[in-house]
């Protein structure tokens, strides 16, 4: 599945060139990012990191990913209103983990007190690699699904004029112009904008909820842009704001300095380090309120590792979906083994295993956003270590994806230019809405595809591992 363009990757001068046109399209299409030195100013900004040339994707996987994607958003959907699946899924879970402890207290908190939310919009991004058999076939692998703060829809719908010109610069006009074209933000707003006309207030305004740290704020513009395009008034407020003055009314509307909140975006909340206790505070005052959540707490707790691993057992799907044996059998398709390390035989037996052969297998805590999981020898030392307490069912195991590499230069501010073995994560954006019982909208939003070198084993983008890419079809 090699890119055509393997005859242009060792011309030393060519891709220099490419390379400085790369970098100055990149501002110009506004792939940004705020300066570490410097996060929550835009005095200074820079390009988000990305790859020089598109990456060569398998058509047929990528027409799979956009396939299964409304059956992803119709299962989290599911899973987030059952409340006896998160229940029973998280309990051994929630024993030894902290973080979704608290997730899941403020969950039943809010269902005892009954939902005063009768909207539902998720936003979410379903991430794949593409496995390389003995044969050398390729088959689409789910890493995992992203419930909450899925970013990069913004940024990632301006590569493809990015590298559309490199090609270009490069002598591939014709390759250029198969790029395709990709705008999840713009999906992410219609969903937005759907859930607030549903809320029906004319006068209440979309919350962005966002970090302290805001380098990112460039991927998030292009969602506010599309709602102010739409008239829908968009304020950004973190949760320390909400704290201060953030309120419910008797009807447990919200209100943020007077102004109602139709909707609240998070693009925060996802790590134990979002919060100290003001901060949960605000969280279970919004989860409270009957403004739309994107997502709600319920919705967040389904994309967790642990939901993850759980659906992968027989006749999990089934019963979270009844009568969509067709919906069943294509998500099922995109799992890779996943492995309880609860305690019990069952747990013992793949502990066991993956201590033999290390590199098999992911170890992964309850985390988010990169950076979290543990590989080979540090993978064994971790759960030779744990193997026989409790503390291992904070985990779960995974098969180790093996993609098969290909070259590319990877374009980052202040480094050098040298070519790196990278491998490619495709993600694919679902926005749902539902109204009480009825799915009123279902849609697969766009693409991203995450490109890195091969001896990062971890990390996303905002980590400072991977680079945007486009996919090149092939
Ligand atoms: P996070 O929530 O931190 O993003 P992920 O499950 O997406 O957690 O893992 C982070 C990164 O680790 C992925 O982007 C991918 O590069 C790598 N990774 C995760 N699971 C696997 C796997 N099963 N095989 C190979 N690489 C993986
Ligand atoms: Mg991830």
């Amino acid at each position: 599945m090699a890119a055509p363009w393997e005859d242009v990757l060792r011309d030393e001068a060519a891709i220099r060139e490419a390379a400085s046109v790369a970098v100055d399209a990149a501002l110009l299409e506004g792939v940004l990012m705020r300066t570490e030195g410097e996060p929550n100013a835009s005095d200074v900004v820079n390009y988000a990191p990305f790859t020089l040339l598109p990456s060569a994707v398998p058509s047929a996987l990528f027409e799979q990913a956009y396939a299964v994607q409304q059956d992803f958003n119709l299962l989290v959907d599911a899973i987030s209103q059952n409340k006896e699946f998160l229940e029973h899924t998280l309990a051994s879970t929630i024993k030894v983990d902290d973080f979704t402890a608290r997730l899941f207290r403020i969950h039943t908190q809010v269902l005892e007190e009954g939902l005063a939310q009768s909207v539902f919009l998720g936003i979410n991004r379903s991430d794949y690699m593409f496995d390389c058999g003995v044969d050398g076939t390729a088959a689409l692998k789910q890493i995992e699904i992203n419930t909450i703060a899925a970013s990069f829809g913004g940024l990632t719908s301006r590569t493809a004029a990015v590298h559309g010109q490199v090609l270009k610069v490069l002598g591939k006009s014709k390759e250029a112009s198969r790029l395709l074209p990709n705008n999840p933000s713009k999906g992410l707003a219609l969903g937005i904008a759907k859930a607030w006309e549903l809320y029906g207030s004319q006068s209440a305004v979309v919350m962005f909820l966002v970090e302290e740290v805001q380098r990112n704020i460039f991927d998030q513009r292009c969602v506010e842009n599309e709602l102010w395009n739409r008239n829908i008034r968009v304020i950004r407020k973190r949760f320390r704001d909400v704290f201060e003055k953030g309120s419910l009314d008797d009807a447990r509307r919200l209100y943020m300095d007077g102004q109602e909140v139709a909707v609240v975006y998070y693009r925060e909340g996802y790590v134990p380090k979002n919060y100290d206790q003001q901060n949960w505070e605000a969280r279970l005052l919004l989860e409270r309120s009957r403004a739309v959540k994107c997502p709600d707490i319920a919705t967040q707790l389904a994309g967790t590792k642990k939901v993850q691993q759980e659906l992968s057992r027989p006749g999990t799907l089934e019963r979270l979906l009844p009568g969509r044996a067709e919906a069943v059998a294509r998500i099922r398709a995109t799992f890779a083994g996943l492995y309880s390390l609860d305690v019990g035989e069952e747990g013992d037996k793949i502990a066991a295993a993956a201590i033999a052969d290390p590199n098999q297998f992911v170890l992964k805590p309850q985390r988010e956003g990169g950076g979290n999981n543990l590989y080979g020898e540090e993978l064994r030392q971790v759960l030779e270590k744990i193997r026989d307490s409790p503390e291992r069912t904070s985990y779960i195991l995974m098969d180790k994806i093996k993609p098969q590499p290909a070259m590319n230069y990877l374009l980052r501010a202040h480094s050098p230019l040298q070519v790196s073995e990278c491998i490619s994560e495709l993600g694919i954006f679902g926005v749902y809405v539902r109204q009480g019982k009825e799915m009123v909208m279902n849609k697969a939003a766009g693409h991203l595809l995450r490109t890195k070198a091969i001896e990062h084993a971890d990390g996303g983008v905002a980590a400072g591992v991977a680079v945007l890419d486009t996919p090149y079809l092939v």
